[in-house]
């Protein structure tokens, strides 16, 4: 299985000069709780995620700017499922946007997908 078989297409994704109240809104609308941060072409830029928006409240900063995270760890749609969730392991995070080789944003893998592949039908 490659992560272009069970990966999210056109993920949610955040720009720059968002608020973090508009990504957090946009987290609860769409129910995720990662979202590429991306530049108006698509490029990424970073990555904001729910524990993100917790160190926010937690030290009270305001910018996105400022919490997000801009060394992403990313897989492209060919690789193996396998190489992804142990990347996602070896990183501890839980998902991985999924890049071409311009670094466009194409959707994302989350350990979601790895356990609904593995839990099958069941
Ligand atoms: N284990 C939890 C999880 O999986 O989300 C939380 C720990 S994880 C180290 C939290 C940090 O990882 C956040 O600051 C987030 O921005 C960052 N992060 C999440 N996904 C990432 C990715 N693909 N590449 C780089 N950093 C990432």
């Amino acid at each position: 299985t490659l992560v272009v078989d069970v990966m999210t297409l056109n993920a949610a994704t955040v720009t720059e000069d968002s608020s973090i109240e508009e990504a957090a809104e946009l987290m609860l609308d769409e129910k995720v709780t990662h979202l590429p941060v991306v530049s108006e072409e698509g490029k990424m830029l970073g990555i904001v995620t729910a524990w993100d928006i917790s160190k926010a409240v937690a030290l009270k900063y305001d910018k996105l700017d400022e919490i997000m995270t801009r060394d992403v760890i990313t897989a492209l749609p060919q690789d193996p499922i396998e190489s992804a969730a142990i990347k996602m392991r070896k990183h501890n995070i839980s998902s991985l946007p999924v890049v071409n080789d311009q670094g466009r944003v194409l959707g994302l893998i989350t350990t979601d997908h790895i356990s609904t592949l593995i839990a099958g039908d069941k």
